[in-house]
């Protein structure tokens, strides 16, 4: 296995957070050579990929659904996700729910908060945050669990202003913390860091990273 790799994955565990290998876009054959090497967590953004993949490899691999999700494409990783890393709205929150009940499992969700300064990222703040926390339709939810936080760095070189939005990040996550899940211990969490800035964020707190290219080379 790549140098890498060992690199990377001696730095999460020193800091006993949780390498998550970002396998879109690439074939099943190159994610068996790391499932040979022992690891277990991969992550996708498209669903129906994620499904395809999941269908051919071995059962025990931990699958993380880390991209926006559109509701109507739910129904595909339910089954078998382990985390949904971008829960960014109450309505698809709704629809995790709903088709963990018809599975009668319970889906393990984090909340995507907006950090970056740029437009296009998805991501909650601090109050539509709390509006769906405390809207009666969440507390109804019995097929859903909120473990964390997830969010996506500025893509700048700017590594002061990566730190500064990874605190922002963090503080987010204390926040709810104290609010919210002052008694749940599931809820620690924080998924953030890329091949960019992995670093970085686990220097700040992290405690789930997702890197991609760093692993399996850039993507076209
Ligand atoms: C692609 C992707 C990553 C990994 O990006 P790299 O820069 O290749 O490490 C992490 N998180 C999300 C949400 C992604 O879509």
């Amino acid at each position: 296995m790549n140098a890498a790799y060992r690199q990377i994955l001696q730095s999460t565990q020193d800091q006993q957070a949780t390498l998550i290998a970002v396998s879109k876009t690439k074939p099943a054959a190159m994610i068996r050579e790391f499932y040979e090497a022992g690891q277990r967590h991969f992550g996708e953004n498209r669903a129906l990929e994620l499904r395809d993949k999941a269908e051919i490899l071995p059962t025990d691999i931990h699958w993380h659904a880390i991209g926006h999700l559109q509701t109507n494409k739910v129904k595909y990783i339910a089954p078998f996700v382990s985390l949904i890393h971008a829960v960014d709205s109450l309505r698809l929150l709704k629809e995790i729910n709903k088709q963990a009940g018809i599975l009668n499992r319970t889906i393990d969700c984090l909340l995507q908060f907006k950090i970056a300064q740029e437009d296009s990222k998805y991501g909650l703040d601090w109050e539509t945050a709390t509006k769906l926390l405390d809207s009666p339709a969440y507390t109804g939810f019995e097929h859903i669990r909120i473990v964390g936080v997830m969010g996506m760095a500025t893509f700048t070189e700017n590594m002061d202003q990566v730190r500064g939005e990874f605190q922002k990040l963090k503080s987010l996550f204390d926040r709810l913390k104290s609010a919210y899940f002052a008694d749940q211990e599931a809820f620690k969490e924080i998924s953030m860091g890329m091949s960019g800035d992995y670093q970085i964020a686990l220097e700040e707190g992290s405690t789930m990273v997702r890197v991609g290219s760093l692993l399996f080379g850039p993507r076209d």
